[in-house]
């Protein structure tokens, strides 16, 4: 019997390739985060479906069935097994982020999730790293009491110079929690001279402003959970391959196999409901970003000139403030940082208050900054960061800038201080 019912499987969408190709030319950054996982769409829904399975049926046919152990890696991709491996909500939210970061990316859990598993998967006998997110440096020391991983100082060069072939150098930039940026260019002519990896965790500042694999990083690490999450709702992490690294050559496994089939032992994968999201705050990836980078510059530019002009509450209250656009080099259009970051500024900054006590005390007077840990969401927060980071200066307030209009923004600060300034007289 015909069933006239039936509707008309719609074919899967095309591949970043294909796009690339009709077009003669790759897509905007806009377009791809809309786009790049359109080859992954079967099904004739608009909006992607959310999959909760943990396992996936095997085919009906026996003479197709391979075990797992005997499967080509490279055609996993078209079928699903067990939800440890991977899923299609991070299948999907994979693709998107491939094309964004400029290489092959694999999901995990969180940010810490995936700073652990590159480090159990390079391997180093030592981590050059620098002051930056403290949760990195906690993954070291429980690498060192695994198996003796040694961690060196990335300012000082005595300490650089104690590196080793196959070692690491790790470079947060921006930096938690000043948002200040490092010389990308100068740690990969330090690697190459040792023979280490150049990683950097690029989390304060997602595409577009910044693509670390053009000053040679191996590998581009983002807590996701921040701007690529974008709403303050998801944990997840991710770690991009460079291009040339990440499938093999000569029968020999590329890192994008190895650093999945070593996900699926560590089992940090994101959560069914996490992919699905992630997709979703993709979409608007770049409509945020530049929001929150343009917004800050106004905000760090007005607070800079209340500070330089004396004689009003903001420089009475702000002791010191940092930012990579208050860098010397950020006014050089030639130097490292203003080709480090061509398109703008990290929406994240910091102030140091006049004392501990005022750091402890202007959250409170605040109504569209929320006071909470965290950043890269649409709602603007500050954070007294004593509360979260032991390490830093107890005068010190982090502000993560979200989508807000950006004199509103002004106006809560200036009316904060007013009232900071207000009550500490008292
Ligand atoms: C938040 C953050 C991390 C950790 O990410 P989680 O998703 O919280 O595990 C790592 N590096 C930086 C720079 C961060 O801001």
């Amino acid at each position: 019997m015909v069933s006239n019912g039936t509707p008309e499987k719609k074919a899967a969408g095309a591949s970043p390739d294909q796009l690339t190709a009709a077009f003669g030319r790759q897509l905007s950054l806009a377009s791809r985060s809309i786009h790049a996982d359109d080859y992954t769409n079967t099904h004739p829904a608009v909006a992607p479906p959310m999959h909760v399975s943990t396992t996936y049926r095997y085919s009906d046919n026996p003479d197709k069935l391979l075990p797992w152990s005997e499967m080509d890696p490279s055609t996993l991709d078209e079928s699903y097994i067990y939800s440890r491996e991977k899923s299609p909500n991070s299948t999907r939210y994979e693709a998107i982020l491939s094309s964004l970061l400029g290489g092959p990316a694999v999901s995990y859990a969180s940010g810490l999730a995936a700073f652990h598993a590159m480090i159990v998967f390079l391997n180093p006998k030592r981590v050059a790293i620098g002051g930056g997110y403290h949760g990195c440096h906690g993954i070291l020391k429980l690498m060192k009491k695994l198996n003796g991983l040694e961690q060196v100082e990335l300012e000082y060069d005595d300490d650089l110079a104690k590196l080793q072939k196959g070692d690491v150098i790790h470079v947060e930039t921006p930096v938690n929690p000043t948002g200040e940026a490092r010389d990308l260019a100068f740690y990969r002519q330090r690697a190459d001279e040792l023979g280490c990896y150049l990683t950097v965790d690029a989390t304060f500042a997602p595409p577009p402003l910044q693509d670390p694999f053009r000053y040679g990083a191996e590998i581009v690490m983002h807590s996701a959970t921040k701007y690529f999450g974008g709403h303050s709702d998801m944990l997840s992490g991710v770690l991009a391959i460079h291009p040339e690294r990440a499938h093999g050559k000569d029968g020999q496994p590329g890192w994008l196999s190895e650093l999945r089939e070593e996900r699926l032992h560590l089992g940090g994968v994101m959560g069914n409901f996490e992919g699905w999201l992630g997709v979703r705050s993709l979409r608007t990836l770049e409509l945020r970003v530049k929001r929150q980078s343009e917004s800050t510059q106004h905000l760090v530019d007005w607070l800079a000139s209340q500070k330089r002009a004396r004689d009003n509450v903001v420089s009475e209250m702000v002791y010191k403030m940092q930012h990579s656009s208050l860098q010397d080099e950020a006014s050089q259009p030639d130097s490292w940082l203003s080709k480090q970051m061509p398109n703008g500024h990290g929406p994240v900054f910091s102030l140091w208050l006049r004392s501990e006590e005022h750091a402890k005390r202007f959250p409170s007077k605040l109504f569209l900054f929320h006071h909470a840990t965290s950043l890269g969401g649409v709602e603007s927060l500050v954070e007294w960061r004593a509360m979260s980071d032991s390490t830093v200066d107890r005068r010190l307030v982090r502000v993560s800038i979200g989508v807000e209009g950006w004199e509103d923004l002004r106006d809560d600060l200036l009316q904060g201080f007013q009232a900071l300034s207000e009550e500490l007289k008292n």
